[in-house]
């Protein structure tokens, strides 16, 4: 049989049978043929997007209610503007992005043209995650495209619904000699990576993290990891109980808790817990109502497996808001664990759900040593009155993203890099940054053919009077 690892440049020649082959072939001859560089095919591309996104709007809410009983709020803000904003702006920027970069020269090249040119990988390849099923295949795709490439999307086989409507849906908006969405789990994919890919960009967890990056590295494929981990949520003496409440409770139960950037757990003084219990149970009531398994606006467990993690999870530390489960329904009801150790579990895995365990501290010193003494994560949060509070939490520790005084917002900004470091993820994207993710950046000098003589110094045979020029 022919090697499925394949050669170099091209297309591999895996085995006969393979449910990739031709697909990957199509795409890899779209981009040999140069069809995807020029501006106006890029735009076309992204307009697509757009319009798939105006066109399918409620087929779109729809499916990520049926995945995870998403609010309609939910889903325009977390899923559809989000995207729909990343196409507008790299539409806005495409030809300004496009451009060559002059850089700075030194004496020897006064003479020449030096510049950064942003030119496409390839073929590249990304993998999304099931709990922003719609956000996390589009926001990447959007720089991958903008940057010229050809795009194979693997979208998460859990959210089914959403699925659907990528696989069937979005190639009619696309040119689909250079786009293509293909389907299936860790078996299929762990297939589709014996291919050569230029680019593989993958959000997920860790774990599968390193399985992607041990892929990529027989081929020396270039990657950007968008991981997740326990982010962690500081909460200093001095702050109003209230405020803070209502920003924790809201960004750890958007989407039900199944955000990679949601805050995990409160690190706080007992006297500051007492405070914020009350304030939390005040601010779910006002969210949720008395009964939040009725509410609209709280999503639910993507499937049973992560229910019964969840649930798992409940039965460490004590419980003081919350508790209820409903397997039937997939409900987890917004929690709060107290008196939680921190080898528990619930303190050692990411949560990925609507509870929230809360962690004594007796200083912010002992904060900041706790979060060191963990993996970098890919958010962290400080709520304090005094800046200064915040600005040494920032200092003293290392998270792909920092927010102080609130929940997720730092990610709404384009203008900043969304990305993880350490066991959180490598690389970054949204914005410029994606397109920058996606290109690659290749130094290039061009000189004028004559001249021959200035250059002629560089020649041997070396004589004192070369040294000194
Ligand atoms: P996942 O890693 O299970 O799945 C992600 C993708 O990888 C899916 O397309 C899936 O089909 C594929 N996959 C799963 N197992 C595989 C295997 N063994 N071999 C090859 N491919 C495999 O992640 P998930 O459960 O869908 O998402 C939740 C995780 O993603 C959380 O850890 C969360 O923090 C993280 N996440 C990170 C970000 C971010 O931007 N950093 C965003 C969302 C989610």
């Amino acid at each position: 049989l022919p090697d499925p690892a394949g050669g170099s440049g091209g297309l591999s020649c895996p085995p006969r049978m393979d449910p990739f082959v031709d697909t990957l072939q199509r795409l890899r001859e779209a981009f040999v043929s140069g069809r995807t560089r020029p501006a106006e095919f890029r735009a076309a591309q992204l307009k697509g997007l757009s319009r798939f996104l105006q066109e399918n709007k409620q087929l779109l809410q729809e499916a990520l209610a049926q995945d995870l009983h998403k609010s309609a709020f939910e889903a325009e803000l977390s899923e559809i503007s989000i995207s729909q904003n990343e196409i507008n702006l790299a539409l806005r920027n495409l030809r300004a992005w496009m451009k060559d970069e002059k850089v700075s020269k030194n004496l020897a090249t006064q003479l020449d043209s030096a510049f950064i040119r942003k030119e496409p990988f390839g073929l590249v390849l990304i993998l999304s995650p099931w709990n922003y099923p719609l956000n996390l295949s589009l926001g990447p795709l959007v720089g991958a495209l903008a940057a010229g490439n050809c795009v194979v999307l693997k979208p998460s086989e859990i959210s089914k619904s959403t699925e659907k409507v990528l696989a069937e849906v979005l190639p009619r908006y696309l040119d689909q000699s250079c786009f293509a969405v293909v389907l299936g789990g860790p078996q299929e994919t762990g297939r589709l990576l014996e291919h050569k890919f230029d680019y593989i960009f993958f959000t997920g967890n860790p774990q599968v993290g390193k399985i992607i990056m041990t892929a990529a590295a027989k081929h020396l494929t270039p990657i950007t990891l968008e991981l997740g981990g326990k982010n962690p949520c500081y909460v200093d003496d001095n702050c109003d109980p209230q405020t803070v409440a209502n920003r924790v409770a809201f960004f750890r139960c958007f989407n039900a808790g199944q955000t990679c950037v949601a805050p995990d757990y409160v690190l706080c003084s007992p006297e500051m817990q007492a405070r914020l219990v009350p304030a939390l149970q005040s601010a779910i009531t006002r969210f949720y109502g008395d009964d939040p398994q009725s509410s609209p606006n709280l999503g639910r467990i993507i499937s049973q497996k992560h229910f019964q993690r969840l649930r798992g999870l409940l039965s460490f530390g004590r419980v003081v808001i919350g508790g209820q489960s409903d397997e039937s329904d997939l409900y987890i009801a917004p929690t709060v664990l107290v008196d939680v150790q921190e080898t528990d579990p619930v303190m050692q895995e990411e949560i990925f759900g609507p509870i929230l365990p809360i962690v004594n501290v007796r200083s912010l010193g002992q904060a900041i040593d706790f979060i060191n003494r963990r993996e970098k994560p890919l958010a962290l949060y400080a709520f304090s009155n005094n800046s200064q509070v915040v600005k040494r939490v920032l200092a003293q520790t290392s998270s792909g993203g920092f927010c102080g005084n609130d929940g997720f917002m730092h990610l709404t900004l384009a203008s900043l890099p969304f990305g993880g470091v350490g066991s959180s993820g490598m690389g970054n994207y949204h914005g410029k940054f994606s397109f920058d993710t996606f290109s690659h950046h290749r130094a290039c000098l061009l000189r004028p053919p004559g001249l021959e003589k200035i250059y002629a110094i560089r020649y041997p045979p070396h004589t004192p009077r070369n040294l000194r020029v």
